[in-house]
């Protein structure tokens, strides 16, 4: 349970970082370290995978420094997802850690 709550976050987390820039397995598992979360490639590359068949994601081979690197770009849908998630870790945010719910 705990795993699925963090890898939402995670994805929360890529879907935002690929919206500023081009994202990277290893700069992804880096920045996400300094988040507190531990990802390894397994969990990773996988994630990104999924996110890419649902089309949020695209993915670019790129050489850089003579090794091959995938360079993951967010979509239209990508991008109207993030949105939707703004909008409701705003609620989220509010009822959670303000204690401002309704009900
Ligand atoms: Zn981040």
């Amino acid at each position: 349970m705990l795993r699925d709550v963090h890898l939402a976050f995670i994805k929360v987390h890529i879907l935002y970082h690929a919206a500023k820039e081009d994202v990277f397995g290893i700069g992804l598992i880096e920045e996400l370290g300094r988040h507190g979360y531990k990802l390894s490639p397994g969990t990773l590359y996988p994630t990104l995978a999924k996110m890419q068949q649902s089309g949020l994601l695209t993915c670019e081979c790129r050489t850089v420094q003579h090794k091959q690197r995938k360079y993951y770009k967010i979509t239209r849908a990508g991008l109207e997802l993030l949105d939707d998630v703004k909008v409701k870790l705003k609620e989220l945010y509010e009822e959670v850690i303000k204690g401002k719910g309704n009900c």
